[in-house]
């Protein structure tokens, strides 16, 4: 973080200031601020966050340990180090974030880039990431950090160097992404896609796509939005957008759009296709990471980029230094013999089927395509008809074996029986651990394996154990 004095961070979040040791109210800190007490460094600022499962005050002395100089506490705890402590400690974190971000971009050099969307997000702040870390410091969340408490240290991580703050906004239900973003104001915003993930939440994909045009609002006026014109949620964010002001940008496969893509190929070591910007230009861009689905959130990379001045040829050999979206994003793994793709990291409709479609196409003759499909979790009353459409998708695509795992996935299983005939067979298994062993005597060489469920069921570590066994 930025060095502030104790008493300045006090008096920010209205917070009292107990001080221990040599510690006065004039001490500045500027260690990173951080709610894992294990993380804490020297210096460092522990938020002590009460939890479900335990509460971070129980912790203030492991990060003591660790040398944080300073507890951002709800209750003082007999550990010698200086506290401020303030009523919600999750509401001061935005506050401090808000802060610290105003003060650094008052300073002139500081640009931010918001994303958000039902999937794709973490991928397209890889990507952004990887393009704006050779034009100048760049702060990025580490993984998925995107919610209430994620969002806001990340951004605590800006610093007087930092030319580039790029914020994940996710949300679980409505007003999240309008307070998140709402403390940074980003100058470019891009919304990807609106889908079914998290839907469970929102009571449905219209209440989903309100949440996403939260980012619109959100966006520092006369700032720019980066919209999905293939996605009609999304495209018609832009008369919001218009209506405020807004500079739009539009990515997609349609001509209207400002960066487009002709010509998608998917190959099992990447995806290609040829990137038509703003100017006319036509150059070809080659993916490593897997799926067509990729493209886009690599068209919206180039488009909200552009807006920071990064050519569009810069863009792309940037992104084509990209190995993976994420881990267990779309992630190979296994040997030649086997190849295994890992995406169990989460798994909404939409993922599912862009999943799919990938699987299907990166097969060649002789080779057969097999999926392992737990359960798409947060989809609330859609739960049922969406497994039912997986089920009946994986037939359609032919995909040669659909292994279902977990009792909450069956519904895909029984969908795709009750297909009728297809090439291939599905076979139900309620544990991973039945279709571990399964999968070890079924796999044959040429085998080309999708994994891929929602977090919660697990699949995976499955996928893992699949990658170091082949
Ligand atoms: P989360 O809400 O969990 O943070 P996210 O929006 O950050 O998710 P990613 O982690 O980038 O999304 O990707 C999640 C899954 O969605 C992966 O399986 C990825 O392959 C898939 N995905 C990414 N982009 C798209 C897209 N445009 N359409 C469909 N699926 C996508
Ligand atoms: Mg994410």
């Amino acid at each position: 973080m930025i060095a502030l004095s104790l008493a300045e961070i006090a008096g920010l979040l209205g917070g009292t200031l107990h001080l221990v040791g040599d510690d006065t109210a004039d001490t500045l800190v500027d260690g990173t601020v951080d709610t894992d007490s294990r993380l804490i460094a020297p210096g460092g600022i522990f938020v002590a966050k009460p939890g479900e499962e335990t509460d971070g005050h129980r912790f203030v002395g492991a990060a003591v340990a660790n040398g944080a100089a300073l507890a951002l506490v709800e209750h003082v705890v007999d550990e010698p180090v200086s506290q401020i402590v303030v009523a919600d400690v999750v509401d001061a974190l935005a506050v401090l974030a808000e802060a610290v971000v105003a003060r650094v971009r008052a300073a002139g050099n500081l640009r931010i880039v918001g994303v958000t969307g039902s999937n794709g997000k973490t991928t397209t702040k890889n990507f952004l990431l990887r393009i704006l870390s050779d034009e100048g410091e760049t702060v990025a969340p580490i993984a998925s950090f995107n919610n209430e408490v994620g969002a806001p240290l990340t951004m605590l991580r800006v610093t007087e160097q930092t030319r580039y703050l790029v914020c994940e906004f996710g949300a679980s239900a409505p007003g999240e992404i309008a307070r998140l973003a709402g403390l940074v104001h980003p100058d470019v915003s891009i919304v990807l896609m609106v889908g079914l993930a998290h839907a469970g939440g929102f009571g449905g994909i219209e209440e989903t796509a309100r949440a996403k045009a939260e980012l619109v609002t959100a966006t520092r006026d006369g700032g720019t939005v980066v919209l999905n014109l293939d996605d009609p949620r999304v495209f018609a964010m832009r008369a919001l957008a218009e209506e405020r002001g807004l500079q739009v940008r539009g990515f997609g496969q349609g001509a209207a759009a400002d960066v487009r893509a002709e010509d998608i190929a998917v190959s099992a070591t990447g995806t290609s296709c040829l990137i038509v910007d703003a100017d006319g230009q036509r150059l070809p861009l080659r993916l490593q990471v897997l799926g067509a689905h990729h493209i886009n959130n690599a068209l919206a990379a180039i488009a909200a980029v552009s807006v920071l001045g990064v050519s569009t040829q810069d863009a792309i050999s940037r992104l084509e230094t990209v190995e993976i979206a994420e881990r267990w994003r779309m992630q190979p793994m296994g040997g030649d013999r086997v190849r295994i793709i890992n995406d169990a990291y989460n798994a909404s409709p939409d993922s599912m089927a862009a999943a799919l479609r990938t699987l299907a196409q990166i097969v060649e003759p002789g080779q057969r395509t097999v999926a392992v499909l737990g359960a798409m979790s947060e989809l609330g009353e859609n739960a049922g008809e969406e497994h039912d459409r997986i089920g009946l998708l994986a037939v359609r695509l032919n995909i040669q074996r659909i292994v279902v795992v977990g009792a909450d996935a069956r519904r895909l299983f029984l969908a795709a029986i009750g297909e009728g005939s297809w090439d291939g067979e599905a076979v139900f298994f309620p544990t991973s651990d039945e279709a571990f062993a399964y999968l070890q005597t079924e796999l044959r060489e040429g085998d080309r394996v999708l994994v891929k469920s929602s977090n919660s069921a697990g699949l995976r570590h499955l996928g893992d154990r699949l990658g170091e066994s082949f």
